[in-house]
């Protein structure tokens, strides 16, 4: 395996092809991959403008680690909603969830009745001195920091005088590829649909604003649950470190299981895949592969 600069881009061999990869994942341990991006705003914002930050959503989020170290960086008090734990979580948490504990995140768990009307509170709630931040970081926020991934990618495609250029990212909200295929509107951003399917991607998306006409949204093979076990998934995990860089087990491996099926669409063009980070996750995700005997 080859080293690289953080946030460098690195040149990766696949299955007989040549891809480029911008080791996102190097950035920083916690806050990684496009999260910091989605997160870029905040990071540069000076840290009296807020004493807390509310957020909500999964209990192993890689968006609740990354502002959750946010907030540790910046000294802001962290308040993050959820449904109820698992009870093996409630009693020893790992994951995600332990470290973003370690980072004094304030957990709060609602029942699953009470989760909407408590989460549309937050809302309400929220006085000066306090951010909520949408589930994911779906965020209109998100925009400026991919204004800035964009030029960075343009920098570095100048450099290599590439004139057709793909951009592959995984999507679960959408978000780092709608503003981003907003921010680039000259390049292909190529995405796949890992939390539902397209029609939900793109309705996730519409909700950010109009569609550009920039974004192939490639269709995976079969209906998979989000953050479930899968043999193929497991598989695709191992060639892709074998070949000399981990991604993570939901996000990652989706997205390259159904770009290599769809190759023969993207042409001669020049492949850069973005890696979103992710890999805390992988720990607990491989103790549930290992558990089902695979
Ligand atoms: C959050 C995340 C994504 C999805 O990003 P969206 O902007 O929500 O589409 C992709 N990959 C990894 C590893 C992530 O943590």
């Amino acid at each position: 395996m080859s080293s690289a600069d953080p946030g460098s881009f690195q040149r990766y061999a696949l299955h007989g092809r040549t891809f480029y990869v911008k080791r996102d994942d190097l950035l920083d341990p916690l806050l990684s991959g496009n999260k910091y991006w989605k997160l870029y705003t905040l990071l540069h914002t000076p840290s009296e403008s807020y004493q807390r930050i509310v957020s909500y959503g999964g209990s192993q989020s890689n968006a609740m680690l990354a502002i959750a170290a946010l907030c540790a960086k910046k000294g802001w008090q962290f308040h993050y909603y959820c449904k109820p734990l698992a009870a093996y979580l409630k009693e020893e948490p790992s994951g995600n969830l332990k470290l973003a504990l370690a980072l004094d995140m304030h957990l709060h768990t609602l029942e699953h009745a009470q989760y909407a009307t408590g989460i549309a509170a937050l809302e309400a709630d929220k006085d000066q001195g306090c951010l909520l931040i949408r589930q994911g970081a779906a965020d209109p926020l998100a925009a400026a920091g991919m204004q800035a991934l964009a030029k960075n990618i343009k920098v570095w495609q100048g450099q290599q005088s590439i004139e057709r250029l793909r951009v592959v990212t995984p999507s679960g909200t959408g978000t780092t590829a709608y503003y981003l295929a907003c921010a680039m509107p000259d390049v292909q951003v190529v995405t796949t649909a890992v939390v539902g399917d397209a029609h939900y991607l793109r309705a996730q998306m519409q909700q950010l604003g109009a569609l550009p006409d920039n974004i192939t949204m490639l269709e995976a093979d079969k209906k998979r649950h989000f953050a479930k076990p899968y043999r193929e998934l497991l598989t695709m995990y191992h060639q892709l470190r074998e070949a000399g860089i981990e991604f993570d087990l939901i996000y990652g491996a989706s997205m390259w299981y159904t770009l290599l099926q769809h190759l023969n669409v993207m042409g001669d063009d020049t492949l850069l895949y973005l890696h979103s980070g992710g890999l805390s996750g992988n720990p607990t995700m491989l103790e549930r592969y290992q558990r089902k005997g695979w």
